[in-house]
């Protein structure tokens, strides 16, 4: 059976939001790193493509998109799906605007939607206007955001800033009347020549609407939220393989690890509950790794008369002080070089031990760790905590594999991950 839903993430967590969202509203759901090459091994709901590109040049980010599209059409795909940030992140040059209408060409469709709300963790829109938490986008601290500062709270006008096609809104009003009303205003913002329409949303039952509404759009773009509303929509209409809220993954049984090279909070207190638990934990010093002192072949004779006593923890984890430290020697870069770099061997070093089952935290470890371990995707199983869910991964060797960004999870979350997995 082909897949449905073919979504295009402009990033690695964001598509991972989105994965983890479709699975739990009953869609068996792949997450591919990168455009792939060939077609997933098992039938799927819903493919999710993760794109770095919300960040670089518009050109390079149509391109890596429009070539992430014919992937998904050369499957089969109905509806498309645009995945940005709950936050509209972007600058005055995109890269919403350029890729929305880059894939609207690319479909030959007339119009879409533009709807980042997600109500459950706080994102509203009224009357076009971006809420985060109680305050607007342009107050909520994502003004000053590095890389895409968010000054202007209208959506409107921000998308109208990134494309030449005409931006409009459909209001709260015409959501609450419901979807008969929603088309209507559809039809009507055609006539009046808009193209794309933000729309207000303000509850979960409001994404419920739209996803009703908007089964007829070939393309649509949107944060995670409006992917609800899709999945409930779906399943009314029978166009999913089971229709079931489990989301079966394959469980790979095998030695267990836990590779930490976050130093986020969350992290810290991870690691302090598993090394207080007795569990068998060994610390990499980015220092040595400088020296090139055997670090990795060392870690991995550890690890081998270490894997039988239960879930291993190798952490570079370190406080704020000993980092700094650290950076203030090596550099930042290099610092940050050289501890990525050695997980990523340990990874391999652990499968060829017979790890199958590994939690990887940190966000950038954890694409230094898919990198080496030479992962093309995964299918996204049961969640272990918000935004994290557990995986079993497309290459040579399958594992599950639980990609923990810095600062999720709670503080015994490297100990009570594995029920997830066993209670499958
Ligand atoms: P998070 O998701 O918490 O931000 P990341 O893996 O994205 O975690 O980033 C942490 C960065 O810090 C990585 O590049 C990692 O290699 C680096 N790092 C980890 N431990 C240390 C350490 N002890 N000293 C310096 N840098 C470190």
């Amino acid at each position: 059976m082909t897949p449905h839903l073919g979504c295009i993430a402009d990033d690695f967590t964001g598509a991972t939001d989105l994965a983890n969202t479709l699975t739990r509203s009953g869609m068996r759901t792949i997450q591919m790193i990168g455009v792939p090459t060939s077609s997933p091994p098992n039938p799927v709901d819903a493919v999710v493509i993760a794109l770095k590109s919300r960040t670089v040049a518009p050109e390079l980010a149509v391109r890596e998109s429009l070539a992430a599209l014919a992937y998904l059409q050369f499957l089969g795909c109905q509806q498309f799906y645009f995945k940005y940030c709950s936050t509209f992140d972007s600058t005055d040059r995109g890269n919403i605007g350029p890729v929305t209408d880059a894939m609207m060409t690319a479909l030959d469709v007339p119009f879409t939607i533009a709807c980042p709300a997600f109500p459950q963790n706080k994102r509203t829109i009224y009357k076009g206007y971006l809420f985060a938490g109680d305050v607007l986008l342009n107050e909520s601290g994502m003004q000053n955001h590095p890389l895409t500062p968010m000054r202007d709270a209208n959506l409107v006008r921000v998308l109208q800033l990134q494309t030449s096609r005409t931006v409009g809104l459909i209001s709260i009003e015409v959501v609450r009347n419901g979807v008969e009303a929603f088309l209507q205003e559809m039809a009507r913002l055609q006539k009046e020549k808009v193209d794309i329409a933000i729309v207000d949303a303000l509850s979960s039952d409001d994404l419920i609407t739209i996803g009703a509404a908007c089964s007829g759009l070939k393309l649509l773009t949107a944060g995670s939220g409006v992917a609800q509303g899709v999945a409930v929509d779906l399943r009314k209409r029978n166009q999913m393989i089971q229709g079931s809220d489990n989301s079966p993954i394959t469980i790979i049984e095998g030695a267990r690890a836990v590779l930490s090279g976050s130093c986020s909070t969350a992290t810290q207190a991870q690691v302090a509950a598993m090394i207080a638990a007795g569990a068998p934990t060994l610390a990499i010093d980015p220092l040595r790794l400088a020296q090139a002192e055997p670090v990795v072949q060392e870690t991995l004779q550890w690890a081998a008369e270490q894997l039988n006593l239960g879930p291993i923890l190798i952490y570079a984890t370190a406080d704020r002080d000993a980092v700094r430290s650290v950076q203030s020697t090596l550099g930042v870069d290099e610092a940050s070089k050289l501890v990525e770099d050695a997980f990523g061997k340990i990874a391999l070093g652990l499968v060829e031990l017979g790890v199958r089952q590994m939690i990887v935290a940190g966000g950038e470890t954890s694409g230094a760790v898919t990198q080496s371990l030479q992962i093309e995707g995964m299918y996204i199983g049961p969640q272990i905590a918000p935004g994290v869910p557990w995986t079993t991964s497309i290459a040579q060797t399958p594992l599950n594999l639980a990609l923990k960004s810095g600062n999720f999870g709670s503080p015994d979350f490297f100990l009570t991950a594995w029920d997830a997995l066993s209670h499958h």
